[in-house]
């Protein structure tokens, strides 16, 4: 079997996960896999960085899909038996003039961002190695002040979210409750906020804290779980509104990625565009 040490990156034929992966196949010192829900647009993608005289892998992963995410699990377990790196990068954002009910969109956005990278976690996590490094591509809205439904509610799921002893299980429930309360129209009544993206964020660092409270404990050495917001990005989530490059979005994502052995912190962390490790639970940065 290959021992060569892995990195995968969700996402990566377009926009910050393709730059993820450009700067992943710079600075890994092993193989990074570009993965991609289709395969044309992934091919396509991986031309590109060779075009640039990177060597990127490809393997189709679709995160929405729980055949594609064990096909590629056991791929990469028959093939290399572990793996170092996880990007969770792939999301999807329903544009503000979007028509489709806000119950749909409710349900679509939380089943790939939230419970897509979750399912994807649940067949990879196994096969973290040692010192491994997990990064979740969360976003601005993904901070917790972001829930800001009708009071007290509010603040009560805000205290459920970042209490330390919330359980997957728990958040599980709390993201199927808001689809239910989109559905019937009671979600700000119940302390949601009026944006699927937002919650579906939210669910991801509130797992980032979750996941980094069970490495704690796990008879693997040092294995690390931050999420981060890339900044505001020239991509086609943003309609090209974001005035970063995806070079930029990409540093914070890659930085995690590629943290050093036995590093005292971040871990477990809510990093910002720039780097910085920000309070998840208290005021928010400016915009950006
Ligand atoms: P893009 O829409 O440009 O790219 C999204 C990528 O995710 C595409 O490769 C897309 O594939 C892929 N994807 C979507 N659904 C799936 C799925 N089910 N399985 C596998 N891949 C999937 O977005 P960005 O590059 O802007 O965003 C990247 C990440 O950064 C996302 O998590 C986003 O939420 C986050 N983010 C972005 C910001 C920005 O300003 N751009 C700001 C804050 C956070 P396909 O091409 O097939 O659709």
């Amino acid at each position: 079997m290959a021992t060569q040490r892995i990195a995968v990156v969700t996402g990566g034929n377009k926009g910050i996960g393709f730059a993820i992966v450009k700067e992943l196949c710079a600075k890994f010192e092993g193989r990074v896999y570009l993965t991609a829900r289709d395969e044309g647009r992934g091919a396509t993608a991986v031309e590109e960085l060779k075009k640039l005289g990177l060597s990127p892998h490809f393997h189709q992963l679709d995160i929405d899909n729980q055949d594609s995410i064990n096909k590629f699990s056991e791929y990469i377990k028959n093939t290399y038996g572990g793996l170092d790196v996880l990007v969770n990068n792939a999301a999807i954002a329903y544009k503000r003039a979007a028509t489709e009910p806000f119950g749909e969109q409710a349900e679509n956005t939380i089943r790939v961002n939230y419970f897509g990278t979750l399912a994807l976690c649940h067949a990879l996590f196994p096969l973290l190695r040692p010192h491994a490094r997990v990064c979740h591509v969360s976003s601005s809205c993904g901070h917790l002040s972001e829930i800001c439904g009708d009071e007290p509610a509010a603040t009560q799921l805000r205290a459920k979210l970042s209490a330390d002893t919330l359980t997957e299980n728990e958040l599980a429930d709390l993201m199927n409750q808001f689809v239910e309360t989109a559905k019937d129209g009671t979600f700000r009544q119940k302390g949601w906020p009026g944006s699927t993206y937002v919650v579906s964020k939210v669910g991801v660092s509130a797992l980032t804290r979750i996941q980094h409270r069970a490495f704690l404990s796990d008879s693997r050495e040092d294995i690390v779980v931050n999420s981060c917001h890339p900044g505001y990005v020239d991509t086609d989530m943003t309609s090209h509104k974001g005035p970063m490059t995806i070079e930029q979005g990409a540093a914070c994502p890659a930085y995690l990625a590629l943290l050093p052995p036995n590093i005292s912190e971040p871990r477990g962390a809510y990093l910002w565009h720039d780097k910085s490790v920000v309070d998840w639970t208290n005021k928010k940065p400016a915009p950006v």
